[in-house]
């Protein structure tokens, strides 16, 4: 019966979050789905104790793959308290204030659910790159991630930071390496996504069309055309 059909799975922990903090991540969650079907793939659950949100592609691909979430509220909070946080998370403040969204602790959640399956689009967009060939795109992507970190101030140290002309002074080298976190390839990219998802959201600009920016170019539209590429059941 067409009255009983509920939409399908929504992950608890985005409840749980939006009952902790008033966010929308349920909303957020769906409209990254309908942007880029093939992420329905990715389990979504819940962080071990202390571990920040985190996706973890899988060598077998974005079935194994995983994004895992803090449920407690202070973690979400802590994103419009902290000097590094608030630094890392500029673009999705600057997003917000320009479009006269509130930036809170809800907002900043959706926007960690989004950016985390940014993560995992561009994931799935490796694996495509790589001819299906998911073990190959897992190392490929950790490589390129190492070697992005390792360009970040507190990767190199004071001195060297200094002599790169990254950092005036050692008291610089926290927030400016915020800064550059989130100018990594990796962290732009999901970001990225995010902020596309969102302003479909929030509905700005009827005249840009944002969906050509969600997903990679290589990346298949819809979760059946994904799975038939990458020889995976179908949901
Ligand atoms: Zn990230």
């Amino acid at each position: 019966m067409l009255l009983r059909r509920r939409t399908p799975n929504v992950p608890p922990v985005l409840e749980k979050i939006d009952n902790a903090i008033g966010s929308n991540t349920i909303v957020a969650y769906k409209r990254a789905l309908e942007l880029a079907p093939h992420l329905a793939a990715v389990s979504i659950g819940t962080t071990n104790r202390g571990q920040e949100a985190h996706f973890r592609g899988h060598v077998r691909g974005l079935r194994r793959s995983t994004v895992a979430l803090p449920v407690r509220a202070a973690y979400y909070e802590n994103f419009i308290k902290d000097a590094y946080t608030i630094t890392r998370m500029a673009p999705f403040e600057t997003f917000y204030k320009e479009r006269g969204v509130p930036v809170t602790a809800g907002t900043m959640a959706d926007a960690i659910v989004l950016h985390e399956l940014g993560h995992a689009d561009r994931f799935a967009g490796l694996v495509t790159a790589n001819y299906g060939d998911s073990k190959r795109a897992h190392r490929e992507g950790t490589e390129a991630y190492r070697q992005q970190r390792a360009t970040l101030p507190t990767a190199m140290g004071v001195a060297e930071a200094q002599a790169h002309g990254l950092i005036d002074k050692p008291s610089d080298i926290w927030l400016k390496s915020a800064e550059a976190y989130a100018q990594l390839t990796e962290e732009k990219g999901a970001d990225d996504f995010a902020l596309s998802a969102l302003a479909t959201l929030y509905n700005i600009d009827s005249h840009v069309t944002m969906f050509p920016a969600i997903a990679q170019p290589n990346v298949p539209r819809s979760y059946p055309e994904y799975a038939r590429i990458m020889g995976l059941p179908p949901l």
